[in-house]
């Protein structure tokens, strides 16, 4: 088949690490090469933001398309949405000039606006995932929303026009099901991890072997909840809280949200034992990953949260927050523990716990590693995605897992 993806703020080639840049770039980066690898046309369109990148890159076997859409520049995601009509006109010309695909998959709800304008030009069908929902956001961030005022009302309008939505996780559907969205309407595949970069065997970051440690990695935004991490940092005495991400250009003394967070380990009484490590590129996030003790993810609220998934897939236990698609990735008591969110008396006794429990750390070790590998290797979800693709195309359904068999 051929799979245009739209997404419009979040590149596949971008670094990960900064305010907005994370899991959908990743997410986006790895469903495609896997559906490339299956031997699907894959082509992603993001906007221009950047006036020196080639009009077309090649990556892993897909290509990724800058579409001219407002200023060569990088904006916030949240100013896009005046940019959209172009997008979709452009995309639109593409698509009626070169390359006309079988169906497009909208990453994002402003890609979602674009897909279906272009998908509506030229009879393509649209698939939808969300990445994040409004009413979410606007829930724990309350007047530091800064989307832009009609967002849950095109999420909510979307949900009914296109032609299936790809939901993460059971979390989601029960919020969009609020929101009025048919769940007839919706295909539950979550997000998938690399297993053969990811897994349990390799080489390691070096640490300090006297110290356990408890490694949290994400974008220095205040909703990951790092603040509570510190906070419960000195009841799990002894052990170093590393934080990997941060600005892409690494200059953490310049970033205001860790100065913030420097000046809180220092109140706690943990600065000697709280670590920055600045952003780490995509290749040495397994090394990073199996230097840890204990992946620790302690979001408010996160739509699926692929850092615990990728820990997991290394062989490290998680102790997360009990939100979003940790519900579902974490099996409570099995492959980490969950605690309720913006509870950091509650962080802190799990960690101490299964840090004092070497039994349970490497039980929860391997439950986890095995099923990172089972359910959610990025072969098995592509080929679930192909089905929900080919579904919506009026294409035979894809029914098999198998690499080879998946071509359509
Ligand atoms: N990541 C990375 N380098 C960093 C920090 C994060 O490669 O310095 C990656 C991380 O491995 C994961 C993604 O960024 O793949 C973060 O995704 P997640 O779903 O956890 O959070 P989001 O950014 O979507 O809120």
């Amino acid at each position: 088949m051929r799979i245009a993806m739209i997404s419009e703020h979040a590149s596949p080639l971008s670094a990960l690490g900064g305010v907005d840049a994370g899991g959908q770039n990743r997410h986006v980066a790895e469903l495609s090469a896997a559906l490339a690898e299956q031997g699907h046309e894959v082509r992603v369109y993001t906007r221009r933001d950047d006036p020196g990148l080639p009009a077309v890159v090649e990556m892993n076997g897909f290509e990724v398309v800058d579409v001219p859409a407002g200023p060569a520049m990088t904006l916030p995601k949240d100013d896009l949405l005046p940019y959209m009509g172009d997008f979709a006109e452009w995309t639109a010309a593409d698509w009626r000039s070169a390359w006309l695909p079988d169906v497009v998959h909208a990453h994002f709800w402003m890609s979602g606006l674009a897909a279906v304008t272009a998908g509506r030009a030229c009879d393509v069908p649209v698939v939808q995932t969300y990445h994040a929902l409004g009413t979410v956001k606007r829930r724990h961030q309350g007047a530091n929303d800064t989307s832009p005022p009609h967002r849950v009302a095109y999420e909510r309008q979307l949900g009914r026009v296109v032609d299936r939505i790809v939901v993460q996780c059971q979390d989601e559907v029960q919020e969009l099901i609020r929101m009025g969205v048919p769940r007839s309407q919706m295909a539950l595949v979550p997000s998938g991890v690399d297993t053969d970069r990811f897994r349990p065997e390799g080489p390691a970051v070096r640490r300090d072997a006297d110290r356990p440690r408890i490694l949290t990695v994400g974008r220095l935004v205040e909703r990951k909840g790092y603040e509570d991490l510190i906070r419960a940092l000195p009841s799990v005495p002894g052990a170093e809280l590393v934080v990997v991400g941060g600005p892409p250009d690494g200059r953490l003394d310049d970033d205001p949200y860790a100065r913030r967070l420097r000046a809180l380990a220092e109140s706690c009484r943990v600065a000697g034992r709280f670590h920055l490590a600045g952003p780490a590129g995509s290749a040495d996030m397994p090394r990073w990953y199996r230097s840890a003790d204990v992946l620790a993810a302690a979001p408010w609220y996160e739509p699926f949260g692929l850092t615990p998934l990728e820990a997991m897939a290394c062989g490290v236990p998680v102790v997360g927050t009990a939100v979003g698609g940790l519900t579902d990735t974490v099996v409570d008591g099995v492959t980490g523990d969950l605690v309720p969110a913006r509870d950091f008396r509650a962080l802190g006794a799990a960690l101490r716990r299964l840090l004092a429990d070497d039994v349970r750390r490497v039980s929860y070790a391997a439950a986890a590693a095995d099923r990172a590998l089972h359910s959610y290797s990025w072969r098995r979800i592509a080929a679930r995605l192909a089905t929900v693709y080919a579904t919506v195309a009026g294409r035979t359904p894809i029914t098999t897992d198998s690499p080879r068999e998946a071509v359509v």
